[in-house]
């Protein structure tokens, strides 16, 4: 398998060199905004462990990342109003994975509309940041 490669966007992210709309953090994960939401709300979760994907994550590591899933979907749900929650996660340039950097989509749903497809749009950075704030107001409870 290739090698975690630490020049990938979310590993800038994690080290602070490029900016996020950070929803959550803890010790071990970080949550952010996906800035091409394919669907209003959709956050990003990921370890602050090196991980490129599912086939070389730690059990320990990844078991974090699925605690703060847990943690974040309902209060995504919650906070833009959604009928359901997307979470997804790919593995591997055949499974749509493009940021090699494990991350897990959570993607808030409204009945009967569909996600706009991957990268398709940039949102407004406006809309991004009153989000954020909703969203992690909401985490803190
Ligand atoms: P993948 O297809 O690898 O599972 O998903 C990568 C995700 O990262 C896509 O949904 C894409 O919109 C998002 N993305 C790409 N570049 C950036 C970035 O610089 N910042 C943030 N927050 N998300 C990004």
């Amino acid at each position: 398998m290739t090698a975690y490669d630490s020049n990938n966007i979310f590993a800038k992210i994690l080290r602070g060199e490029l900016p996020c709309y950070k929803v959550y953090e803890d010790e071990h994960v970080l949550a952010f905004l996906d800035i091409m939401p394919r669907s209003p709300g959709h956050t990003l979760v990921i370890p602050k462990a090196p991980s490129r994907n599912i086939l070389d994550i730690t059990e320990e590591d990844y078991l974090h990342v699925a605690r703060a899933t847990r943690k974040i979907a309902p209060a995504a749900m919650a906070t833009f109003k959604a009928d359901g929650v997307t979470v997804q996660q790919h593995n591997e340039p055949a499974s749509g994975q493009v940021v090699f950097h494990l991350h897990v989509h959570i993607m808030p749903r409204q009945d009967g509309v569909a996600l706009l497809a991957p990268a398709s749009r940039k949102e407004d950075p406006k809309v991004l940041e009153e989000h954020a704030a909703r969203l992690s107001a909401a985490l803190r409870g």
